[in-house]
């Protein structure tokens, strides 16, 4: 897409730190990283949200998540995998990406807060619309 900065970064219009690459997606270091190593995954084509990639770079996408998964847990404690979709969940990029953040005992990054609870019967009701939106 002409505007969208990760495809820009995938054909190489502009610079980023690559740490892997290939046919269907590209691995690279996050310009704002939570930690060092954060690195971004995107797929070459361009897809807004997870849900709208197709099956082929959806499958090629998952599996880049896990090898750079598994080079940044050799270099670090644990690490967080976050994949934000549309404005109200925190996405600032509109092209699907997976973000891999090295985490380290007390880095001071926080996920985690107090939930919220709901009643049974709105859990009942959540549970039949997913349900019935699957079939
Ligand atoms: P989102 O909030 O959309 O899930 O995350 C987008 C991420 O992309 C942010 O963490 C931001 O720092 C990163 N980012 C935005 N623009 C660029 C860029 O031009 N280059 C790189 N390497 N990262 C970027
Ligand atoms: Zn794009």
């Amino acid at each position: 897409m002409a505007d969208c900065i990760f495809c820009k970064i995938a054909k190489r219009e502009i610079p980023s730190d690559v740490v892997y690459e290939d046919e269907s997606t590209l691995a690279f270091l996050d310009i704002s990283p939570a930690s060092l190593g954060h690195t971004l995954v995107i797929p070459k084509a361009h897809a807004e949200t997870l849900e709208k990639l197709n099956e082929k770079d959806l499958k090629s996408l998952i599996i880049t998540v896990q090898k750079i998964s598994k080079a940044i847990s050799k270099i670090s404690e644990g690490y967080n995998v976050l994949q934000n979709n549309k404005e109200v969940a925190g996405q600032i990029v509109h092209h699907a990406h997976f973000h891999i953040i090295p985490r380290k005992h007390g880095d001071g990054i926080h996920f985690n807060r107090p939930n919220p609870k709901f009643s049974e019967k709105e859990t009942r009701q959540i549970i039949e619309r997913i349900k019935t939106l699957l079939k």
